[in-house]
């Protein structure tokens, strides 16, 4: 294994649980391109932040009209644990591209994060729940990109958290983390 490869993989946390309890600087909601937050991770975002990470969506989406696949936008975190919330679209299973879709998705919200002088961040499994993304694919897709971005962009992020909600998800984080060892 290479030296960029191994301390890539150091800054990366596969755990179980629930992300809205998360003590890092930003969480990453699996949202939509509308920023409604009715449903699966995002739901339970609003309902533990505050309504008012719902509102400042919709601001937001006043201003862009919607947010594309693969893009991510930044709000505060209320009264969650964490400081902020990036949103960002997922592809749904399916509408094709998807691979490169959450690709970017991934990378945009890291870039993001990177911006904003962030040292730590957690991911869902986007697109995972509702929108059918095969869950093993998934896994492979987050990791990868993760540890691109890590290995490549000259960052502040010491810490990308995979924070997997059931345990069928989280064993295949936890699988393909375990074969790049
Ligand atoms: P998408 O529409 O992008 O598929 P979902 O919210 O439906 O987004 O699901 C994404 C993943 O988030 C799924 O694996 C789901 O089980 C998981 N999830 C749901 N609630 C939470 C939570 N509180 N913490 C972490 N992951 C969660």
């Amino acid at each position: 294994m290479n030296n960029f490869l191994r301390s890539a993989l150091k800054k990366i946390v596969i755990k179980k649980g629930d992300i809205t309890k998360e003590q890092v600087d930003a969480i990453v909601n699996a949202a939509n391109s509308h920023l409604r937050h009715g449903g699966g991770v995002a739901l339970a975002i609003v309902k533990a932040g505050g309504v008012e990470i719902q509102r400042e969506s919709d601001e937001i989406i006043k201003k862009i009209g919607i947010l594309p696949t693969g893009h991510a936008v930044i709000t505060n975190a209320y009264n969650l644990p964490c400081k902020f919330v990036i949103h960002t679209v997922g592809p749904v299973y399916g509408e094709g591209d998807e691979d490169e879709k959450l690709y970017r998705a991934i990378y945009n919200s890291l870039y993001l994060a990177h911006l904003y002088n962030l040292k730590s961040i957690a991911f869902p499994a986007v697109s995972s729940g509702i929108f059918g993304f095969p869950k093993d694919r998934c896994a492979r897709i987050l990791i990868d990109t993760a540890i691109e971005f890590l290995e490549n962009i000259q960052t502040g992020i010491e810490k990308v958290v995979f924070c997997l909600f059931d345990d069928e998800t989280y064993g295949y984080f936890e699988e393909y983390y375990n074969k790049l060892q």
